[in-house]
Order: C-alpha cells, then structure tokens, then sequence
C-alpha cells in the first residue's frame, strides 16, 4: 500500500476531495445521521470523500460491510450493512455485488472471503489486525486438542481463517453461551479469549470450560475499580460491558452483550445517562438515534479497527487493490466451522 502522502496525492489527481461547505450542506441528508458527534468543520471534511466513496461503490458494484467500531463517517456515511461479527458474517453470505469492502479488522474480511468465495473482498488496509487473532494459531489448537482430548473447540470468530480451519466450530459474543451449551462434550475448549470464556463458564455451569490465553487489549484495559470509580462520578449511569471484559468488570456492569446486544438494550432500555463498557466509536455511532441518552464514560479506541479510514476505503475502491484470499484447503475447512455456527445460532434463536 501506497504511504499516506503518496495515497493523497494519487487521490487528489482523480478527485476533488477539498473541504467543501457547499457539498456539505448538499448531503445534510447523511449528516443527519451523525451531527450530534461530527462537527460541522468535520464534514465539510468529510462529505467530498463520502460523496466520492458512494459513486464508485455503484460504479464498481460493491457493497460495503461495517463493524460497529467504525468511525461515524464511515458507519453512516458510506456502510451498506452495520453491525457485530455474527451480523456481519451472515449478511456476507447474502451479498449479490461483485465486490465487498470489508470496513473492519482482516478476519472479518477473510470470514467474509470465506463465505463468499466468489466475491473479491477488499480491506482497505491489510494491517488492521486483532490482538485476539494474533494470539491463537492452528498450533496452539492441536496443543489444546492434545491437553483435552476428546473436547471439542469452539473458537471466536475473531481469529484468521488457519485458526477456524482448526476449529470444531465458532462462535461470537453474540452466541458463545448458546453454541457451548450445544456441545455434547462435558468440557469445551474454548479460544483464543479467556475472559469471554470465563464469563461464559459463569453462564453455562453446566460444562466444564477451559480456554487459551488470549485477550482484547482494548476490553482488558478496563477494571472493576474504573466502573465502581466510574458509579461514584455519575451517579444513576446505566453500565454495559462487552463480555470481553475481565468478569469482575463484566459483575460490576448492570448489562453485559455483544456489541449488538449493547444496542437492544439500550434502545429498548433508554437510560437517562448509560455508560458502554467497549470501543469508543460505538456509543457514537448510536448516539443520534437516541438523543435522550447521555453517553458517558472513557474512550478506549482499537488501534486496528482505527487504521480504516475514508481515505483509505476510497483507495482500495479506485484501486481494487488489498484483497483478501485465504487458500481453499483451509477456506474449506474453515467454513465448516463458521457455517455450523450460523446453522446452530439460527436453530437455536428459533
Ligand atoms: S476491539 Fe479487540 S477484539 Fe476487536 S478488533 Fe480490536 S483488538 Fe480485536
């Protein structure tokens, strides 16, 4: 990949990407969605490369799949399809467009490749990793599988195609408790994050759970502490921890769900002052739709998820360059795992 000043600039010979108020004001449609945590000057900024994203996604037939991390300008502006990994996962399986542009970390993209062979599924920078997936490989597994055997391995889908490929099947945050509670085996295997197993071996007593040792560095950094601390500050905030976080911040919180269970539960829920537990960009991104809640709290941000920008969506479109491919032995082999999943969260969801 081009660096940013060589990106820029080869950007600027096709488009006109200046500030512009006037396009800005054009496009207050999308605006709408987001003003109340974009700043006007910001869109000005922002608009010429929404406007620019949004032509070539038609020209090129592409559709756009965002993760709930998203900046706003990306997960209003230009998404087709928002949400958390198993929502991303199973719209993947659907997509009619030649091209998908994976806003989000590379195993999203490579789940989605994986799905939809066919298709060519861009990320717009090859270096948006995962602490989570960069922890486990298809090694460790066998190491887990030699420990336990017999117990089957439920790997998160935050993981690279080599690590499912190795898996029983996945899960996500969204569907962990249901997919171990529907293991036949008394001990599951769980990988590669601790706390989501721990916090699921609190909801699934029934099993015996073991687990890798792998974390999210933007979920590990909060404490138990920081939410009591947090309680004190602002009295009466509704708190709502993602079950990445260590169990003794997931006890501390009044809520604890994937990133799409977080927004039922406050769309439903409605506090007066809430307080999400996770990614920075996610309270932003659902603050418009719920102008009677007041957001507050630290903002943790991924550095991965960080790394996908408009600038950088727009290249890859102009471009077509930072497809993903995952060799087909192990995209094979990895569908399973992740096709079981969908299978036995729909079932299972009724
Ligand atoms: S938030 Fe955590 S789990 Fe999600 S991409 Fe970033 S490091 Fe990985």
């Amino acid at each position: 990949m081009l660096d940013q000043f060589a990106l820029r600039a080869e950007l600027a010979d096709h488009y006109d990407l200046t500030p512009s108020p006037d396009l800005a004001a054009e496009m207050s449609g999308i605006y709408a969605r987001m003003d109340r945590v974009v700043a006007p000057p910001d869109w000005a900024v922002f608009a010429p490369y929404v406007a620019a994203i949004n032509k070539l996604k038609a020209e090129r037939n592409a559709v756009i799949l965002a993760h709930n991390y998203m900046t706003p300008e990306i997960y209003h502006g230009i998404a087709d399809v928002v949400g958390d990994s198993l929502q991303l996962a199973i719209e993947a399986t659907k997509v009619e467009a030649d091209v998908i542009v994976q806003c989000g970390v590379h195993f999203m993209a490579e789940t989605s490749k994986i799905l939809n062979p066919s298709k060519t599924v861009l990320i717009p920078d090859m270096e948006a990793g995962c602490s989570l997936a960069e922890s486990i490989t298809a090694e460790g597994i066998a190491e887990m599988r030699a420990k336990y055997p017999g117990a089957p391995v439920v790997t998160y889908v935050n993981t690279t195609a080599e690590a499912k490929a190795a898996s029983d099947i996945c899960c996500t945050s969204s569907n962990a408790a249901q997919i171990v509670r529907a293991q036949e085996s008394d001990t599951v295997i769980m990988t590669p994050d601790k706390y989501l197993a721990q916090n699921i071996a609190q909801q699934v007593p029934e099993k015996r759970i073991v687990w890798w040792d792998g974390s999210c560095i933007v979920h590990e950094r909060f404490t138990a502490q920081d939410l009591r601390d947090f309680r004190e500050w602002h009295p009466g905030t509704r708190i709502i921890a993602h079950p990445e976080c260590p169990p003794d911040v997931v006890a501390e919180a009044d809520f604890s769900g994937s990133t799409s269970g977080i927004i039922d539960y406050v769309t439903t829920e409605r506090p007066e002052k809430a307080m999400l537990v996770t990614e920075c960009s996610m309270a932003s991104n659902i603050s418009d739709a719920l102008p009677d809640v007041d957001f507050v709290g630290p903002c943790n941000m991924c550095p991965y998820m960080k790394k996908i920008t408009l600038e950088k969506v727009l290249w890859s479109l102009h471009s077509m360059q930072g497809a993903v491919e995952v060799e087909v032995a192990v995209a094979d082999k990895a569908r399973v795992a992740v096709q079981r999943m969908i299978d036995l969260s729909r079932k299972l969801s009724g």
